[in-house]
């Protein structure tokens, strides 16, 4: 069942119907949405970061220096507002707020009038940069504890009581229609501090808190199954206590097939039509999940904009033969999502009418 008011909602792509009709008669269109991580430099040591450790997928090849120029940085915009992207997340790699021209960045892609959003661990997050953060569609905090010591554990760095105060005046600066979220990955060591957490957040007037596993490679399920129950517990306390109109808690970790030993693993990746991942090393890949892969890799921009690669020849190849089964070993983030838009893909249309 999904939740009222959920952000996270499988159905959005339902709201772009000509995006469905092209998925449907397998015809290559912009996509709808892309994330940039603008720089792979990080002011964190986050021991569990995806993009920092070989944890979760091998073989990822992350330069922590690089950054896209902000030459490149302009043409990828100004190309995402031409060919008609409605929606721009940046995000890691590295933390998007290191990013010399993310202000610049973020003012253009507001003047161009497309949505945007930021993932960011909170630690830059003042100033100048906030007056065009302010405005955007969210801002999504990665938080992930409520005591000083367990944070300089995890993420190296003794900012705590900084990134707190951070969070307490975006919440105060932002505009209304900004939603301010945290993102807590549920880990050993912190998932006694869920309740807590929530009750932190509530009263500092951030809007939604997102709980998901860490994720373990190949061997989740074993991972959290020893702190699963007491996870559950928490979250149904912190539930009853703090959800509100204003403020809202949601579970990705409960259900998360990826806890499952055998997760189902869709056939086609119909996201990969609608959403892009471009890294800080300038090349384009099928999501974040798969950023900085080989495998992963659709295109490098040093020698082209992403116009010319997104809709070449050699891209819609790629795209034809891409086969998630046999390249994406893992539980796919978009998973519901492409199982959805597969259903509607398989349907019998002669039918439709009967509804
Ligand atoms: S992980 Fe999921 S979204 Fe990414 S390429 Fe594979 S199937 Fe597509």
């Amino acid at each position: 069942m999904q939740q009222i008011n959920n952000p996270y909602s499988d159905l959005k792509i339902l709201c772009h119907p000509d995006k469905i009709k092209a998925i449907l008669q397998e015809e290559r269109t912009s996509p709808l949405y892309v994330r940039i991580k603008p720089t792979n430099v990080c002011n964190q040591k986050c021991w569990y970061c995806v993009y920092a450790n070989d944890s979760v997928i091998d073989n990822r090849n992350v330069d922590r220096r690089e950054s896209i120029p902000w030459a490149k940085m302009k043409e990828i915009i100004n190309d995402l507002s031409e060919m008609g992207t409605k929606a721009i997340t940046f995000s890691g790699g590295g933390e998007p707020l290191c990013y010399p021209y993310i202000y610049d960045a973020l003012d253009m892609v507001q003047k161009h009038g497309m949505d945007y959003a930021m993932i960011s661990n909170g630690q830059g997050l003042e100033d100048r940069v906030i007056s065009v953060l302010k405005s955007a569609k969210w801002v999504r905090i990665s938080f992930d504890s409520t005591d000083r010591e367990l944070y300089k554990k995890t993420r190296g760095v003794d900012t705590f009581s900084k990134v707190v105060d951070n969070i307490k005046q975006f919440a105060i600066e932002k505009d209304k229609s900004c939603v301010l979220g945290v993102n807590f990955v549920v880990t050993k060591n912190n998932y006694k501090e869920i309740y807590d957490m929530c009750d932190l957040l509530a009263s500092i007037g951030v809007n939604n808190i997102k709980f998901s596993p860490l994720m373990v490679k190949g061997t989740n399920s074993d991972y959290h199954m020893e702190i699963k129950a007491e996870v559950e517990e928490q979250l149904a306390k912190a539930v009853e206590k703090f959800q509100s109109d204003t403020f809202c808690i949601i579970d990705k970790y409960t259900n998360d097939e990826s806890l499952e030993k055998n997760f189902v693993k869709s056939k086609r990746c119909h996201i990969k039509e609608v959403f892009t991942v471009i890294g800080a090393d300038c090349k384009v890949y099928y999501c974040h999940q798969r950023a900085y892969t080989r495998t992963g890799e659709i295109g490098d921009l040093t020698n082209q904009s992403f116009k010319e690669l997104w809709f070449s020849e050699q891209t819609t190849k790629k795209f034809r033969e891409m086969k998630p089964q046999r390249e994406c070993n893992f539980r796919c983030a978009f998973e519901e999502r492409n199982q959805l838009l597969e259903s509607l893909v398989n349907m019998d249309r002669k039918h439709i009418n009967f509804i």
